[in-house]
């Protein structure tokens, strides 16, 4: 099998898989009971929490766990709302945010909430200047994320951190880091709430982690109950699935830099060997090392996955989740329709090769000389 989908879940190495099933069998005490066999699991909690915060470079008091990014993204959104809730009911965000912000404003226009969309230019670019002159004097919250989750490219947070003060100083920032996990710093990028997932980086399903900073001083519990995560986010830790997040942690903060330089290695070997198929053009500005996004414009995106999957080869469609249609994010850049429906996301991680890409591109080409167009 070629896994070029890291975009959507990554594999779990061994050794954290081990120390999910360690935990499952030998430490399975409850954090909150008060013998040893609890107390262990709390002080535990407590290094894992350390270890994902120091990756994040943030206090490990301010990270808490959650369940998924999605979790993640709802409780900031809620939780910036909630603070500001005297200061006005705006919120401004992206048209082409993963839909674990869109939804959760969907819902929150029911309750009367105002949300201004920003619409992306051709190459999927938002600047800090749109962002900061859509904020007015009643947004309690701008939410923006790091990097898009369908064309790798990197939207400018700590420009708009830096200057969103000046234009309203108590509008709360958001930004969903779930694609960008190792590529900034908490303190450096200077945003209120950040968000991420562990299984997008070697964890297992079913754990993430939200940042809350300093200036959201008593943040609204997502779950108010046990007193678990300092009362914020209450409900009997997923223990394993927490040492699993510290471990895959732990293995790509080992090895940080020969990643980094592997995935760039990698995108830009992909870039040229995709390239050379005709028809086929880059989509987005890109950025993110991990995240490719071309068109085989006018080969139906579906097919083509469907094609390479026959062949053992995973890669993912703009339109995965939409039931053939172009994504949100796709139909944001106004493409012309034969581009639109061939969009292909190719995303990588520490495993995969050059024989990977290789292969894939053997198969795009082969599928483009061998299927019908659409008309
Ligand atoms: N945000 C972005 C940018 C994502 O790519 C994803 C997952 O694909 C999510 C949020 C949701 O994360 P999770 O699957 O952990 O809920």
């Amino acid at each position: 099998m070629i896994y070029l989908d890291y975009a959507a879940t990554t594999p779990v190495p061994r050794a954290v898989a081990e120390e999910v099933q360690n935990i499952l069998l030998e430490h399975y005490g409850n954090p909150s009971s008060q013998y040893a066999l609890g107390l262990d699991m709390k002080k535990h909690i407590e290094r894992w929490r350390e270890c994902v915060a120091s990756a994040l470079d943030c206090p490990p008091d301010r990270l808490f766990f959650t369940s998924c990014g999605t979790e993640g993204d709802n409780w900031a959104i809620r939780a910036a709302l909630w603070q500001n809730r005297h200061l006005g009911r705006h919120i401004v965000t992206t048209a082409v945010e993963h839909s674990a912000v869109l939804e959760c404003c969907k819902w929150l226009t029911l309750d009367g909430f105002d949300v201004t969309y920003l619409q992306p230019d051709a190459n999927g670019n938002i600047s800090a200047q749109q962002v900061l002159d859509a904020v007015r004097p009643d947004t309690a919250l701008v939410s923006v994320m790091l990097v898009n989750n369908e064309l790798g490219n990197l939207y400018p947070v700590a420009e708009i951190a830096q200057d969103l003060a000046s234009v309203n100083p108590k509008t709360l920032l958001h930004t969903d880091a779930v694609q960008g996990f190792f590529s900034f710093s908490a303190k450096n990028l200077g945003a209120d709430f950040i968000t991420v997932s562990g299984h997008k980086i070697g964890a297992p399903k079913g754990v993430g982690a939200l940042y809350i900073g300093a200036r959201v001083r008593n943040p609204r519990p997502l779950l108010p109950g046990g007193g678990q995560e300092s009362g914020f986010r209450a409900g009997t830790e997923a223990t394993a699935q927490i040492a699993g997040f510290a471990k895959a942690v732990e293995l790509r903060m080992a090895n940080r830099t020969e990643t980094q330089r592997h995935l760039d290695e990698l995108r830009k070997y992909a870039l040229e060997k995709l390239t050379a198929i005709p028809d086929l053009e880059p989509i987005g500005q890109g950025g993110a090392a991990h995240i490719l996004s071309v068109s085989l414009k006018g080969w139906p995106s579906q097919n083509i996955v469907n094609d390479l999957s026959s062949q053992g080869i995973c890669v993912s469609a703009g339109s995965a989740c939409h039931q053939g249609k172009p994504s949100h994010v796709i139909k944001a850049l106004q493409l012309p329709k034969k581009t639109a429906s061939g969009v292909i996301r190719l995303s990588f991680g520490p495993d995969t090769s050059r024989a990977d890409l290789d292969a894939c591109a053997a198969a795009l080409w082969n599928h483009r000389n061998t299927r019908m167009p659409m008309l």
